[in-house]
């Protein structure tokens, strides 16, 4: 058995009932395939896959809370600290009634490629808890807060581990727990990312992951001898990825008809206006029928069905597992040239194999939806400097982190007999770099 083969069949042995786990881990060991098959001898007699797929420490904690009425809550809270070869580990923390050990670490071991992609000197770490935060009053989503923080904070620090927010975890969660870490330790550092602008947090970390998508996919049309300008892009979604992701593109002169809320979708001809969108989205809160009100001419369409309008570039900006099979089938049937996606895994596994097969430039969230971790390490970045840069300044690094990104992807997958596929790029380039980390670094 290949060595490859041999960590696979112990992962899953070694983590019954994680799925999700085993899955990430597969898809990331069948695609660094060739490059542990250069020199195989080494990678066994260093375990470096073992130690790649066995997190540094993981934490899993009781966190007691008491709710409005006065009744004691007990959730569960985690934070793996899977690899810090590379830097201090990074990586969101996710309140939501679905979290597990298994997401968990799957979102962690995904964490140590993307973040090295950035090539920013961030390690993969991510937690949350089994908390809900929606229909909870500020004071109960405080309580939760600082009970998770009082844990958490023996774990994290500036220079050690520092989360951000991810799924239900947003700038009022961030608040309530820098506030209890800086009660709790005396410290007033970066330990959290995605922090306001009035206490330490960046400009430019709001539009970072929808731009970071159009710059990554405006690179990715220039070096293959097109232009952005000009042409026509589907996105779906209707929220903060998508919605930085059209200003960009229409910014950079390409036109983008369509973008969906989880109700559905909008097919606007002439272009999405994003000022009415922003306005519906992010003022009034309110769903997407409303769009029609501000552009008489466009079409709104229950359910979901943006992936059958033709387009030269799809970015799929919304939630996990939204374009299917036959989606990937209209998308070439209609000469679609990429689907780059903004959101995390929004493409099904034989959708992914489909386009890729048909001749469409497939490229993985890990690699194109960075952006939001390279301003959150910017961010970091600014904290150690007890500096603010200019919105311009933050803007134009991260456009140069993504152009990185796309060559370096690229090359990884030319230099390993796979042109064009950029989801063993993305994982061959990212995981060069925490190896020979790992290497130099000795037995740790
Ligand atoms: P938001 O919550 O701001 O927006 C999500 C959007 O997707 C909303 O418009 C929502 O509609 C829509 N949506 C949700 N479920 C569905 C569905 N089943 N069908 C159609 N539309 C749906 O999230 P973000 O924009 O921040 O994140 C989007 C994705 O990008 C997620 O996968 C996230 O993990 C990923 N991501 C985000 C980063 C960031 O910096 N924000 C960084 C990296 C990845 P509705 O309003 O109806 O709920």
């Amino acid at each position: 058995m290949s060595y490859v083969d041999d960590v696979l069949a112990k992962v899953i042995e070694n983590n019954p009932s994680e799925p999700e786990f085993h899955q990430a881990v597969t898809e990331v060991l069948e695609t660094i395939r060739p490059l542990i098959e250069e020199n195989e001898e080494l990678y066994k007699k260093e375990a470096i896959l073992e130690r790649l797929t066995v997190p540094e420490r993981m934490i899993k904690f009781r966190v007691p809370w008491v709710d409005d009425k006065g009744q004691v809550q007990v959730n569960t809270g985690i934070r793996v600290q899977f690899n810090s070869a590379i830097g201090p580990y990074k990586g969101g923390l996710r309140f939501h009634p679905s979290v597990n050990q298994s997401i968990i670490k799957f979102l962690g071991f995904e964490q140590i490629f993307k973040n090295s992609l950035t090539g920013l000197p961030i390690g993969g770490g991510k937690g949350g808890a089994d908390f809900d935060p929606k229909g909870k009053s500020d004071r109960e989503v405080m309580a939760f807060c600082q009970s998770f923080m009082t844990e958490l904070y023996k774990h994290i620090g500036a220079d050690r581990d520092v989360p951000a927010g991810d799924i239900g975890v947003g700038a009022r969660e961030i608040g309530y727990m820098f506030g209890q870490y800086k009660r709790l330790t005396g410290n007033y550092e970066g330990v959290l990312t995605g922090k306001g602008l009035s206490y330490g947090g960046s400009l430019a970390r709001t539009e970072a992951t929808g731009y970071g998508v159009i710059y990554l996919s405006a690179e990715l049309f220039q070096s293959h001898g097109m232009e952005l300008a000009g042409k026509t892009v589907c996105v779906s979604g209707s929220g903060n990825v998508a919605i930085y992701a059209i200003e960009k593109a229409q910014e950079l002169g390409a036109k983008v008809v369509t973008c969906s809320d989880s109700n559905g979708w909008v097919y606007d001809p002439e272009g999405i206006d994003v000022a009415a969108l922003k306005e519906i989205k992010e003022v009034q809160r309110a769903r997407l029928t409303e769009y029609k009100k501000y552009r008489p001419n466009s079409e709104y369409h229950e359910g979901r069905g943006v992936w059958q309008i033709k387009c030269d570039l799809a970015c799929p900006c919304a939630t996990q597992n939204e374009v299917f099979i036959e989606d990937a089938k209209q998308l070439v049937a209609n000469g679609c040239t990429a689907l780059v996606e903004g959101a995390n895994m929004p493409t099904t596994l034989d959708a992914t194999k489909y386009l890729q097969e048909n001749g469409v430039f497939f490229v993985p969230g890990k690699a194109s939806n960075a952006g939001g971790v390279a301003v959150s390490a910017l961010e970091m970045s600014q904290n150690s400097e007890r500096l603010s840069w200019t919105f311009e300044d933050v803007d134009e690094r991260l456009q140069t982190i993504m152009v990185n990104i796309y060559h370096n992807m690229d090359d990884a997958a030319k230099r390993y007999g796979k042109e064009g596929d950029y989801v063993a790029g993305a994982n061959l380039a990212g995981f060069e770099k925490v190896l020979n980390a790992m290497l130099a670094q000795g037995v740790c």
